[in-house]
């Protein structure tokens, strides 16, 4: 499966390569390793549950909490409540110093719908691949990691009346 993009058509990909999705959320989030996931509490909305619900893998994230998901653009795009991805892109691009390949605005159009299809690609793998990883899904995982210390002598029950020593 080789990589066929257009000619003129890869600023998403531009933008991939060259800004780290990992160090985008970080600068809003404390980022934990999981293996060969990162994960932090969401920086987008506030998380009702108790252990980090978003996740990094490799150059996409995904939200258990909020059901946001993309890759380093969308996070942009969401974090800043841009009107499209597109200026999302050319604001990250110009924040990190990212020279974009010009695009005509037709080819922009073609280019935005084979990049939904993309997403939603990737959104499907993403979230099949952290579900391996995380069979609790982000609900209740701390309490589960707790080592239970069951007593031998559950059966042997002490007398609450042992008062009537005389
Ligand atoms: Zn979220």
């Amino acid at each position: 499966m080789a990589k066929m993009a257009p000619r003129g058509s890869g600023v998403y990909e531009t933008i991939r390569a060259a800004v780290d999705l990992a160090d985008v959320v970080s600068l809003f989030a404390e980022l934990e390793d999981q293996g060969d996931m990162r994960v932090c509490f969401c920086p987008l909305k506030e998380q009702s549950s108790k252990s980090p619900a978003f996740k990094i893998y490799g150059d996409r994230f995904f939200c258990f909490s909020c059901g946001a998901r993309g890759d380093v653009v969308d996070f942009w795009h969401l974090k800043h409540e841009f009107p499209s991805c597109w200026e999302a892109a050319q604001d990250l691009a110009s924040k990190y110093d990212v020279e974009l390949p010009q695009v005509s605005p037709e080819a922009r159009a073609s280019y935005e719908e084979r990049r939904r299809k993309e997403d939603e690609y990737a959104r499907v793998a993403a979230e099949r691949h952290a579900a391996l990883k995380d069979p609790n899904n982000a609900t209740g995982a701390k309490a589960r990691s707790r080592t239970m210390t069951a007593s031998p002598n559950n059966g042997k029950e002490v007398s609450p009346t042992s008062a009537t020593a005389t």
